[in-house]
């Protein structure tokens, strides 16, 4: 129900450059792996099952620091999601302020939920950094570079990275060559939306909750229509519109759904 409220520019480019740094150190010609920066490090870490209470956890006793991994919440060690929480992990780790106040016991171990659902700045951080981590940005870029844009590189983004969808749809709004939007809604509800400065459309079509009817999403809750390929959308549809010339401008919208879930990547050509 929120606009990702997101970080400074200062925190963006900090945290930018110190993941770039370490993926490039360790990795610099293959997918980034989060646990073996871990054993680098000498952090431990342990995957167990601790039902709903956490996504992750970075915690400190005698100046040793330790990640625990919940594979009830991410399904298994490898996932997408638990490399994403492993990188947002190592983020509390490699991020001068967090890991200081851990290591003095100035703050307790954080309690991670990672994915963007936190508001909390030290969360949005650790989410940050684990995105930059995992796609460095000149490696990201590089792989963008004169394509057209389709849903097809978002997909192979996410392969090449070993990322979820959303986090490379994300990634892709601040870094990528092709101006997106990216709304997440759960039971017709947005959950947030992101978008590339450069995005043409700025407000959606009922503000910040309500999914739009006459979407692909919109479409997928209130009658249960369901496509697995791109489908064509007007300005309209999605935006709220000033001028005339503009309701139908024509967009692309690529709708991934999920039980109650839907993750939609709206273009135009
Ligand atoms: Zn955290």
């Amino acid at each position: 129900m929120h606009k990702i409220d997101f970080l400074s520019d200062y925190d963006t480019v900090a945290l930018n450059e110190l993941a770039s740094d370490i993926s490039d150190f360790y990795f610099p010609n293959s997918q980034i792996d989060p646990i073996l920066i871990a054993q680098k490090k000498s952090i431990t870490y342990s995957f167990g099952n601790y039902s709903d209470a956490f996504d992750g956890l970075l915690e400190c006793e005698n100046k040793k620091f330790h990640i625990y991994i919940n594979i009830d919440r991410l399904e298994h060690a490898y996932s997408e999601r638990a490399r994403f929480t492993f990188g947002h992990e190592l983020g509390h780790y490699f991020i001068d302020d967090h890991r200081n106040s851990l290591a003095k016991g100035l703050s307790p171990s954080h309690c991670s939920f990672t994915g963007f659902q936190s508001r909390n700045r030290a969360e949005r951080q650790a989410d940050f950094f684990s995105s930059c981590l995992l796609m460095p940005e000149s490696r990201f870029r590089k792989y963008c570079y004169k394509k057209k844009f389709e849903f097809r590189i978002i997909q192979e983004l996410a392969k090449k990275f070993g990322t979820s969808i959303s986090a490379a749809s994300l990634r892709f709004c601040s870094i990528g060559s092709h101006p997106i939007m990216v709304v997440y809604a759960h039971d017709n509800i947005i959950k947030w939306y992101w978008s590339s400065n450069d995005f043409p459309f700025k407000y959606l079509k009922y503000g910040k909750d309500k999914l739009p009817e006459d979407t692909v999403a919109g479409e997928y809750f209130s009658v249960g229509k369901k496509f697995n390929t791109t489908q064509q959308v007007f300005a309209m549809d999605w935006f709220n519109i000033w001028k005339d010339s503009q309701v139908e401008k024509p967009f692309y919208e690529h709708c991934l759904m999920n039980g109650k879930h839907t993750l939609s990547i709206i273009w135009e050509d």
